[in-house]
């Protein structure tokens, strides 16, 4: 099935093979990568709690660098996706991370967009890019990475958003900056309702007005944050491996999916850290038809709104649409 991802992290896209090759390149820390992949597997990519997953991103972020490194693993990740007939995918460059680690954003992010767009040429795969603040960080590192964001619109970068950890990083903080990234041309979207309760989804839609929320887990709580999403049409990026391997369910069939499809609200699947959870995409489908029993018509409605939610134009949309249709 041709499939399109909306939530997906470079830094948490990489495979153990690619995370080996970086190291193996650099001569220097490959037995501890070992040490740290064979620790990964025996838990089977689980993680005891979301500040323990935050430290596993930030260790393979560490291994990215140079704009070289984040070029490899971007083209990795393209061909990943051709391989699971994946032909739009909106990526997301942790660009506070990027910045956090005093690296240069902007000569990463023209190696990356340069990678994928030189491997989805080849592989049929077109990329955009989110680029996404670090939200405990607070406002002013966030700005920064609103303002790289900015000057890359139209070159590839499609949106601003925030990610991490809700409860140190709350919504309120960033009204101002979710005004701005609008005023720039940008779209937005956040992470809401992941590690927080509904009271973070409401005031992602409300407060920062985002066009899209990554997870929204926590809106199944509350009839009332459901109806906003219904009402506002605003999406659902979600990832079901993702949210049992972060502890924010004890199972893939505590997920509330189908809720999410009863009450109307517009879903979408995707595998958000694929290297980090031992998923990938089709996983996902594969995993939300056989745990919710889910038809095949349901899971084309999730490419369907994925097309509909993606920040393209109508124009761009529609040439999508048809080209997906022509391939189913
Ligand atoms: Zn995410």
């Amino acid at each position: 099935m041709p499939k399109v991802e909306l939530h997906l992290h470079l830094e948490g896209s990489l495979s153990s093979q690619t995370l080996r090759e970086l190291s193996r390149s650099k001569g220097t820390c490959e037995a501890e990568v070992d040490r740290w992949l064979e620790g990964l597997r025996r838990r089977n990519f689980r993680y005891e709690n979301f500040q323990e997953f935050i430290a596993a991103y930030k260790f393979v972020a560490r291994h990215l660098e140079s704009p070289a490194d984040y070029a490899f693993a971007a083209e990795r990740l393209v061909e990943d996706l051709a391989r699971q007939n994946v032909r739009y995918a909106e990526v997301t460059l942790s660009a506070g991370m990027v910045l956090w680690k005093k690296q240069g954003l902007e000569a990463v992010f023209e190696a990356v967009a340069r990678g994928a767009a030189d491997v989805g040429a080849q592989r049929g795969v077109r990329i955009n890019w989110i680029f996404d603040a670090v939200r405990h960080f607070g406002v002013e590192p966030a700005r920064e990475v609103l303002q790289v964001a900015a000057r890359y619109l139209d070159k590839g970068v499609v949106a601003f958003g925030i990610g991490g950890d809700e409860v140190r990083g709350p919504a309120e903080l960033f009204v101002d900056l979710y005004r701005e990234a609008r005023d720039l041309g940008l779209h937005t979207t956040a992470h809401a309702g992941e590690t927080a309760g509904p009271q973070s989804v409401r005031a992602a839609v409300e407060l920062l007005g985002a066009e899209r929320i990554g997870h929204g887990l926590a809106a199944a709580q509350d009839p009332a944050v459901l109806a906003l999403l219904r009402e506002r049409g605003v999406p659902l990026e979600v990832s079901l491996t993702s949210n049992v391997a972060t502890g924010a369910l004890a199972q893939v069939s505590d997920h509330p999916l189908p809720r999410f499809l009863d009450e109307g609200v517009c879903v979408t699947l995707n595998s958000d850290d694929p290297g980090l959870f031992g998923t990938t995409l089709e996983q996902e489908f594969r995993l939300a038809a056989e745990t919710f029993g889910l038809s095949r018509e349901q899971l084309e409605g999730f490419t369907a709104n994925a097309i509909h939610a993606a920040f393209l134009a109508e124009a761009e949309k529609s040439e999508l649409r048809k080209a997906l249709q022509a391939a189913l």
